[in-house]
């Protein structure tokens, strides 16, 4: 019987023992505070009374804790000699090249993962999760990371994961917010989130469309404003930063927007395309 162990039953924790209790997996389970794991032992799952119990009962530990000094937390005192630790918690790149370096000294092989779906898409078509450490390591726990969700390798580098899945948490966050703000200024204006929400919709969807248009343009540092130029950007987020303002909302995630396409305008980039948003933001040009 294929084996493993979930240390962390947070909401994706959870989710992902429950995953592989539904593919007959041998599931050991571990969690710092109590009664988390209920439902789980109701379904076969096995308590292990320590974090060090929960790594040496399978090879594999699924790891998923609030961030990587959680880790070094729950697992300090542990045994990890010859075991697997799949870290699929979030955080710094540098951080989780830290702890492969820390699980290596300990004897451990370790993988950095980074989950693209939120607990409810674990285990459901079209989840994907970013992993990166050792090839061989990957390929001998590839079919079991894939039943949490299909396993996208980005390479030996464990920091690599991590950067992949912040890259995405940066729209992710950015365009998350955006929405909380579009539902304040119009609830401040006696709409409703249900009212925007087709709109959102239609929004969301063009944005592929917005990103595949300007990735060429964005590698090739071409600042071709044909199209549409930073002044009018400018002038456009100077609209959305009044509406919230006179709406009464926050602007403080809008302002500094605003700002930043005013600073290319007033650095004479006024008749360039959007790609000078890069280099604005502090980014090298291409070689
Ligand atoms: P939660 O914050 O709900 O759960 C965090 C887990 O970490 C809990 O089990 C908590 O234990 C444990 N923990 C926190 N601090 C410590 C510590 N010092 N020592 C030991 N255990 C600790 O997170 P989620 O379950 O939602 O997410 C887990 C990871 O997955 C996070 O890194 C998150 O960024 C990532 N993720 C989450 C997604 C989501 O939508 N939920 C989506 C994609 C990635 P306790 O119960 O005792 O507090």
């Amino acid at each position: 019987m294929n084996q493993v162990s979930i240390i962390g039953l947070g909401p994706m924790g959870r989710a992902m023992a429950s995953a592989y209790l539904d593919a007959g997996y041998a599931v050991t389970v571990w969690n710092r505070s109590p009664g988390k794991d209920a439902a789980l032992l109701a379904r076969g799952a096995r308590r292990a009374g320590s974090a060090a119990e929960a790594v040496a009962a399978s090879r594999l530990s699924i790891v998923s804790l609030i961030d990587v000094d959680a880790v070094y937390t729950a697992l300090g005192e542990a045994d990890l000699d010859g075991r697997v630790l799949a870290n699929l918690s979030s955080d710094v790149p540098e951080k989780a090249r830290a702890a492969a370096e820390w699980a290596r000294g300990r004897g451990a092989s370790y993988l950095t993962g980074g989950v693209n779906v939120p607990p409810t898409g674990i285990g459901q078509e079209g989840a994907s999760i970013f992993i990166s450490g050792p090839a061989e390591v990957y390929e001998e726990q590839r079919a079991a990371l894939d039943v949490l969700a299909a396993t996208d390798y980005r390479g030996a580098d464990p920091g690599h994961a991590q950067l992949y899945y912040q890259l995405n948490m940066i729209m992710f966050w950015t365009a998350y917010t955006g929405w909380y703000q579009a539902v304040a200024v119009a609830r401040a204006n006696g709409l409703t989130a249900a009212d925007i929400l087709p709109y959102a919709g239609y929004t969301a969807d063009s944005m592929r469309g917005f990103y595949e248009g300007s990735a060429p343009l964005a590698d090739a540092d071409d600042h071709d404003g044909t199209h549409a130029r930073l002044a009018m950007c400018a002038a456009s987020l100077e609209h959305v930063l009044h509406t919230a303002a006179d709406s009464g909302v926050d602007t403080g995630i809008l302002a500094a927007h605003a700002e930043l396409y005013r600073r290319g305008v007033d650095a004479g980039f006024g008749a360039d395309g959007t790609a000078r948003l890069i280099g604005l933001l502090g980014a090298p040009e291409t070689a």
